[in-house]
Formats: C-alpha cells, sequence, structure tokens
C-alpha cells in the first residue's frame, strides 16, 4: 500500500526519532552473520543494505540514486534553481563485526530524513544536496580504508584497488562483484569549488555528551593520532639465579614507560589522549626475566602542535627510563594522521540550530576516525554528535530515539538556515 494512498493515516514525520530506529533495525536485517550486525564492505549483506538505502534515498525524493565506482549509494536532491552549488550529507553503512546498528547508519538515515521532510513540506533550497552512503569507513576488511570518502575529495589511491582480504579477495574484484562502475573512480570526485561542504550525523561513540546530559554535541574538530610502538631490549636471565640487582628487566622498565605515557596523557587534562594497548613480552615464561618486550603507543589531540609535543616528551620519558633500567629502548612512530578541525562558520550554525532547539551547546572533539576527516583541507566539514551509550563497536552500543529525532530535526534546521544564509 502507498504510504500516501488517499485516505490512509497521515504521514509520520521523517524526522520522528522513532520512524528513524525502526529504519535502522530494518537496515540491520542486512547482515552476514545472523544474530549479529556484520555487514563488511562489499560483502552481500552490504549489498543488501545498499539496495534498501536506494529504496529509502527515491522514497525520499532524491534523484539519480546510484552506485559510485568505491561501492557508495549517492541520490541528489536538486536545488529551487540551475547551477547551484550542492552540499553533501551522509556517512557509512559498512560496520565492523558484531558492531552495533547506530554507527554510520545513523548518520546515512538522518541524512535521508531531512531531505525527505523538505519534499513533504514541498521545500526545495538555493542549493542541491547530496546524500551518499559511504561504503568503506571501518577498515576491516582490508588494510586501506575511508576510500569512498577519499574519491569523493579527490584523493583516491588507485594502490588500494590491489588490497586483498582474509580470504585473497582483492578490493578490485569485490568492488566489481557488488555491481561498482570501478572504472569510474574520477566521476567520485566533488569539485569543491561547486560544493557547499560535508555535513556528517554521527553517534559519539563515547560518554561526554552523557556524562553533560546533552542530547547533541557541536563537533569540534577530529583528533590527529599519532601510533607506533616502544621497543625494549634488556636481558633474559633465570629466574631463580639472576640477582635483583644485577637485572636489566625489559618488562619492569615497559611498565614504568607505560605508566609515564599515561601520565603525560593526564598532563594535557581533556586536551589529549595517550593509550598503550598492547603488550608482547618474547619468550615469556613464569622463571624467565623478560629480555625483550614491545608495547603500543597511541596519542590524540585536536591541537597537532600538543599531540607533537606529548610524542617528544614520552619520547625523552623512554629514554630516561631506559637509561636509568640499564635497557635499549627505541620509540617508532610508524603511522601519523593530522588533525581535521571542523570548518568554524558551518560549526555556529549548527551550534545556532542546536541552541534554538532548547538544547544545551556542547562542543567535543572527535577521538574516532570519520569519513570526514578526509576533507581536510579539500571542502569545509562539520559533525554533529549525538548522546550515545555503552560504548560503540558493539551490539550494547544505543542512542535514545528521542535523541535521533532531535539529531534528524537539527539536521533539517541546519538545512534551512544554510539557505537562510546565503
Ligand atoms: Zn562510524
Amino acid at each position: 500500500m502507498s504510504r500516501s494512498a488517499p485516505g490512509s493515516a497521515p504521514l509520520p514525520s521523517p524526522l520522528d526519532g522513532e520512524v528513524i530506529v525502526s529504519r535502522l533495525k530494518e537496515l540491520a536485517a542486512c547482515t552476514d552473520v545472523p544474530g549479529e550486525m556484520t555487514r563488511l564492505t562489499l560483502t552481500p549483506a552490504h549489498k543488501r543494505a545498499a539496495a534498501q538505502v536506494s529504496f529509502w534515498m527515491r522514497e525520499a525524493g532524491l534523484a539519480q540514486v546510484h552506485m559510485d565506482a568505491t561501492g557508495s549509494i549517492v541520490g541528489r536532491y536538486a536545488a529551487d534553481r540551475a547551477n547551484a552549488k550542492t552540499l553533501v550529507l551522509g556517512s557509512h553503512i559498512d560496520t565492523v563485526r558484531n558492531a552495533g546498528i547506530y554507527d554510520g547508519n545513523l548518520g546515512v538515515l538522518t541524512a535521508i530524513a531531512a531531505v525527505e521532510a523538505l519534499k513533504q513540506q514541498g521545500i526545495r533550497l538555493p542549493f542541491a544536496i547530496e546524500v551518499t552512503a559511504f561504503a568503506d569507513e571501518e577498515g576491516v576488511r582490508f588494510l586501506s580504508t575511508l576510500t569512498s570518502s577519499k574519491a569523493m575529495a579527490g584523493i583516491f589511491d588507485p594502490k588500494s584497488l590491489e588490497d586483498v582480504d582474509a580470504h585473497g579477495i582483492s578490493r578490485m574484484e569485490a568492488l566489481r562483484s557488488f555491481g561498482a562502475p570501478v572504472d569510474r573512480v574520477a566521476d567520485c570526485r566533488r569539485d569543491p569549488a561547486e560544493t557547499l561542504g560535508y555535513v556528517e550525523v554521527h553517534i559519539e561513540q563515547g560518554p561526554v555528551l552523557e556524562a553533560a546530559g546533552a542530547p547533541l554535541g557541536i563537533v569540534t574538530g577530529i583528533a590527529g593520532a599519532s601510533r607506533g610502538h616502544v621497543r625494549i631490549r634488556g636481558e633474559a636471565g633465570h629466574s631463580g639465579t639472576l640477582p635483583m640487582a644485577m637485572r636489566h628487566d625489559a618488562l619492569t622498565a615497559a611498565a614504568e614507560m607505560i605508566l609515564a605515557v599515561e601520565a603525560r596523557g593526564h598532563a594535557d587534562g581533556k586536551e589529549l589522549v595517550a593509550t598503550v594497548g598492547t603488550l608482547l613480552i618474547a619468550g615469556s615464561a613464569v622463571n624467565v626475566v623478560p629480555g625483550e618486550v614491545q608495547f603500543s603507543l597511541d596519542v590524540r589531540a585536536l591541537s597537532d602542535e600538543l599531540r607533537i609535543r606529548a610524542v617528544a616528551d614520552i619520547r625523552a620519558a623512554v629514554a630516561d627510563i631506559a637509561e636509568r633500567r640499564g635497557v635499549k629502548a627505541s620509540v617508532d612512530i610508524g603511522h601519523e594522521v593530522p588533525a581535521a578541525p571542523c570548518h568554524g562558520p558551518l560549526k555556529e550554525r549548527m551550534a545556532k540550530v542546536v541552541e534554538g532547539l532548547q538544547l544545551p551547546v556542547v562542543r567535543l572533539p572527535s577521538g574516532a576516525g570519520h569519513d570526514a576527516m578526509v576533507f581536510r583541507g579539500v571542502m569545509p566539514m562539520a559533525m554533529l554528535f549525538v548522546r550515545s551509550e555503552n560504548g560503540s563497536h558493539n551490539p550494547r552500543e544505543y542512542a535514545a530515539p528521542a535523541d535521533i529525532g532531535l539529531a534528524a530535526e537539527a539536521l533539517y534546521a541546519f538545512l534551512l538556515k544554510t539557505a537562510e544564509e546565503m
């Protein structure tokens, strides 16, 4: 039955949080592992989800709905005039293994809802809106990631097509069987001169908004990250025969270094986080004084300067501890991503909209990476966070329908305000 059939009940407002949640649940049925939410990029479940999203896009009044070269689904809501610029809204519909149903999907569905509300009100704006359901954000299946949003930003690396998954299937092959026109990557790029920017709604994936009692948060930017590892070489020995005073224990040195990393994280208050997430003890045994240890290092901050200074301090602390304990230590930072600050005017417009909904305006950085970060230096970008519970990347991830409704309402109001200010 057509939802708009004469005489039927009035259309539920597309911005209703309950309506969006029912779609999230419907989308969650597209999983490669029954009983859990597992939708790695370019899998059969992803294909079903892409088809469902395409259907909702068309229903919402989006035209030219198609799959792009990277497997994203893109639809367009035309402007009220010719030669108008375009505002891009979106997020991703691939997930991690045993994921929650909100991460990524929520941003796509709120964007579709905002456009559907425009259509329902018969409103066209002085700019076109493109909604995109990116295909590759989580980076679980292949080594490279964010290929969809990178293609849009014009920084797609063709080498990522050669990446292979655990079954030896290349991204190129996966894209072909997904039905993506893989030879048309160039078409994915949006000309920054014709684009107003990129706006993404996403669950917070952290506890800050919940602690502040705020349903929505204005993202100040996406934190930059330094990632690497620390290697310590001491001297292995027999735990019974090696006197304490003669030891060069790599593990106790690592313990002290790990505490130094934590202390350095605390030193910058809320501005920086520093984490040791892995610890490897070579040839570990109950009766061996550890001779070789390696641990990971992950430092993130919205300020690149602060992060670089923290890494330098950690290097100095590691060297200090190593010298005092008579072990050798090296710090190797193999992965460095600069911070992506959100665009001032877009961010402030979003703050005004949230204020207009009589909600507290909480500003916070994103410690996690998002599609939005690839637009750094390419085009203006902003993000709106939705309060979430139980962290993320697990089935207990949760956002309340009322908060989701507020996010959709905020995004809708943001579109109207953007038109107003043009
Ligand atoms: Zn996400």
